[in-house]
């Protein structure tokens, strides 16, 4: 008699390395079926943004390409997870169901529904952690609360131990048992509504699994050595590139942990110290940690401000000032830099990112909801904790804001980051001619600097949508309507 097959839900995990559920699988010895479950019918469930699409629709193609190549292949279903899991579970007599645990408020309260209907029904289920390095359970303070404070967070983090070894991928695995229907990725349409943007994304990424080991060799070869000064800087590739295929689950911040800890000492060996930067990188991994969670013990952080003081702030509509942000026609040129290679490649540098996201909520004053829900659609790495907590932050009502009412000027932040204006002649090719020293605010050089340049305000590019002095003047003044608001 063969043995009652295993179903492997695959949800952000979408990888064959490092895979605690899919090796524990694996090693049972049964037929397995992996399945990825795509949920357009839940109400209120949470709608993936139009890049989120298109990169998933890459992902699970490469996932079913390495699954094919092992043996085995990806089960496509539609529906509501629990429905289709006990289906599933009833067609192939399935005696277990193993899976990555999610942290987020909906799949935390999905997986519990999952486990009394299916353990109930005789049909084991087996959660596996993978996503994060440190689970929320274990991070905390003394007094066994959770941190809200990123500081507090991290020294706790440092103190539990080091993330342990990476599992390999099983070198193969055993047929799908016949009969098992999967829908196609084509029935899906997850890529229908990028068409419009071209092929700009496709050029700049790999979704998949090799997609991000190429991204991590990339980091360690070429940028870890001059991370902690290059990441700053949006005019060099200095960061790692790597927030998409971490949030898809195409590469655990295990792997990537233990790799940039093992290029430390195999770089010492040689000469070469990669300390600081490796440093400097391993401390953003543990902020992405931070995100997920505030959200797992705030649940209502995605969409309601951490600071209850700002839940009658005087936001302003602005439609025709949020469609110029988005679009990148707001006349400053780092936003619209951001905001075009948002729009191009579906990402944006983290400190554009911080400068656009302040310009909206405080020069702009339009809600930080406006300003997420449009990330949460242009961004390949578009990520319902990351998102909020860093907008939140920004807009001075998070967890961690110390900075209440600064407000950051563009033009000496732009300046700052990108001293040359290499960033904004990138994405701004109508001000190339301008001299660095005008690059971020054109509308302050002469006449005949703009004409040498071939630079007509408002008409080659826009005037600033607001007076930025002003701007600031009213942003401070709202900020003073919130307890303790004004620096
Ligand atoms: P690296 O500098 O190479 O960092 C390595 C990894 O650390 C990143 O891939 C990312 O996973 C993590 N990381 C670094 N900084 C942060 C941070 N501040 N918050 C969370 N994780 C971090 N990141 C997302 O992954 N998804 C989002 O939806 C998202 N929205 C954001 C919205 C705003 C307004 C801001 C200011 C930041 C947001 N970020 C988000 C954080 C950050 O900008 C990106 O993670 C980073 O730019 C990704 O580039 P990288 O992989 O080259 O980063």
């Amino acid at each position: 008699m063969t043995a009652q097959p295993i179903i492997v839900w695959f949800r952000r995990d979408l990888r064959l390395y490092d895979h605690g559920a899919l090796s524990a699988a694996v090693g049972m010895g049964a037929p397995l079926v992996p399945v990825y479950i795509h949920d357009d019918e839940t109400p209120g469930r949470p709608v993936p943004g139009a890049a989120s699409r298109w990169w998933l629709h890459e992902s699970l193609q490469s996932l079913d390409s390495d699954l094919r190549r092992r043996g085995s292949r990806l089960v496509l279903a539609r529906g509501p997870a629990l429905n289709v899991l006990a289906d599933l579970a009833r067609e192939t007599g399935a005696s277990a169901i193993y899976w990555s645990r999610g942290y987020e408020p909906r799949a935390v309260k999905l997986e519990g529904a999952l486990q009394r209907a299916l353990e109930g029904a005789g049909v084991r289920c087996r959660r596996f952690s993978g996503s994060l390095l440190f689970e929320p359970e274990d991070v905390r303070s003394d007094g066994r609360a959770p941190h809200h404070l990123f500081s507090r967070f991290q020294k706790s983090c440092m103190k539990l131990a080091a993330p342990g070894k990476v599992l390999k991928a099983p070198p193969s695995m055993p047929r799908v048992p016949e009969g098992v229907e999967s829908d196609t990725l084509e029935l899906w349409n997850l890529q229908s509504s990028e068409q419009d943007r071209g092929p700009s994304i496709s050029a700049a990424w790999t979704p998949g699994e090799t997609g991000a080991r190429a991204r991590l060799e990339g980091l360690i070869c070429d940028r870890l050595e001059d991370y902690a000064r290059a990441r700053a800087f949006p005019g060099v590739e200095g960061t790692s590139r790597l927030s998409p295929h971490l949030h898809f689950g195409e590469i655990s911040p295990r792997e990537v942990w233990n790799a940039v800890s093992l290029a430390v000492s195999a770089a010492a060996a040689k000469g070469r110290n990669l300390e600081a930067g490796a440093r400097s990188f391993l401390a953003a991994l543990v902020w992405r940690e931070f995100p997920q969670h505030l959200l797992f013990h705030w649940p209502h952080l995605a969409s309601s401000p951490f600071d209850t003081e700002f839940a009658d702030f005087p936001w302003r509509g602005g439609d025709a000032d949020l469609k110029a942000w988005q679009e990148g026609r707001t006349g400053i040129p780092i936003i619209d830099a951001g905001m075009r290679e948002l729009w191009t490649t579906g990402w944006m540098h983290h400190e554009v990112r911080v400068i656009a996201a302040s310009f909206l909520v405080k020069h702009l004053l339009i809600s930080w909801q406006s300003g997420a829900d449009w990330f949460r659609d242009t961004l390949v790495d578009a990520d319902p904790a990351s998102n909020a907590v860093n907008w939140q932050r920004v807009a001075g009502c998070g967890a961690d804001a110390a900075a209440h009412g600064r407000v950051i000027n563009p033009v000496l932040r732009g300046r700052k980051l990108d001293p040359g204006g290499a960033y904004v002649k990138s994405w701004v090719p109508e001000l190339a001619k301008l001299p660095a020293k005008h690059i971020h605010a054109p509308w302050r050089a002469s006449e005949k600097l703009l004409a040498g340049a071939r630079v007509r305000l408002g008409e080659t590019y826009p005037e600033p949508i607001v007076d930025l002095a002003a701007a600031r003047a009213r942003a401070l003044g709202a900020y003073e309507t919130i307890k303790g608001g004004s620096q």
